[in-house]
């Protein structure tokens, strides 16, 4: 399985529905990995609204 990412909340997964938010609504075309590892003092994650350390994709479309 490919890594998708969910157009919902951003999550990159190789399952069929996100395991973060249960969104089926998934895609192939994303850009910009990020990797939060510190929610509570990520600016990026902030920006993201990220609640929950893990790989997430800058861009999904
Ligand atoms: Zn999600």
């Amino acid at each position: 399985m490919p890594e998708k990412a969910c157009t919902n909340c951003h999550f990159i997964t190789k399952q069929n529905i996100c395991p973060k938010c249960k969104s089926s609504s998934l895609s192939d075309d994303f850009g910009g990995l990020v990797i939060i590892f510190d929610p509570e003092n990520s600016a990026i994650a902030k920006v993201m609204n990220i609640k929950e350390k893990g790989t997430y994709a800058l861009k999904v479309r």
